[in-house]
């Protein structure tokens, strides 16, 4: 099989996370890499992050606005213009059977080929969101293939869909590093989008981004890198 074929078996991407902001904390410059080599990135966002401010004069519809606009222009930063917003609470998501029978189904309609998700298996993994989120996308991935769960799914001519690789981000035993290289400026630009997040921290962020990243690439033969745990199915 070309490169190009396997490209072309690799084009679709779906990132599942528990709040604006996650994506790009997470993998923002292999989500740019990979929308600039042509793959078709979807943002699956289960909250907006409608509790994410400690001004208790600020009511969480309104941070949930800003969140989504924010999160919508980091994606147009790193060339993802398909951003869907799930809208579950903030802090409270669980990894339910009714979550799962929706991420089933977004999977089984979009047909992707690749999942971005949270690695919900890191310990000490402390947000209870970021773990539900990456259970529950694992759970989906698997729910999608098997015809014999939620089947009313497949009445019609929807069929059972496999994704072919997980990358997991944030996770403790990476096994697979992106090279990100050229992409760390997008990185930055995409993380300073969300500037009701990042607040005070923004003087500091592209030293520590490009020290994080540093580091992650370290002992692998590239200057910077962005770490997952991938999973081949
Ligand atoms: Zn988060």
């Amino acid at each position: 099989m070309s490169e190009q074929d396997k490209t072309e078996d690799l084009r679709r991407v779906v990132v599942i996370a528990a709040h604006p902001d996650d994506p790009e904390f997470g993998c923002a410059a292999t989500i740019a890499k990979w929308a600039a080599s042509g793959r078709e990135i979807t943002y699956l966002l289960l909250t907006s992050g409608d509790k994410g401010c400690h001004d208790r004069d600020v009511r969480p519809g309104q941070i949930a606005g800003r969140r989504e606009e924010e999160q919508r222009a980091a994606a147009a930063v790193l060339g993802v213009s398909d951003v869907v917003y799930l809208n579950y609470p903030d802090g409270l998501l669980e990894n339910t059977l009714e979550l799962r029978r929706r991420l089933s189904l977004f999977i089984r309609e979009r047909q992707p080929q690749i999942m971005l998700a949270i690695d919900p298996f890191r310990r000490y993994q402390l947000h209870p969101d970021h773990r539900a989120a990456g259970q529950a996308a694992l759970d989906a991935l698997w729910a999608a293939r098997e015809w014999y769960l939620f089947p009313e799914q497949l009445l019609g001519d929807r069929e059972p869909w496999r994704i072919s690789e997980a990358y997991l981000f944030w996770a403790e035993t990476p096994d697979y590093w992106e090279d990100v290289s050229e992409f760390v400026d997008k990185r930055i630009e995409a993380l300073r989008c969300h500037a009701s997040q990042i607040g005070q921290r923004a003087a500091t962020l592209e030293e520590r981004v490009r020290d994080g990243l540093r580091a992650t690439a370290k002992d692998h033969g590239m200057e910077y890198a962005e770490a997952f745990k991938k999973i081949k199915f």
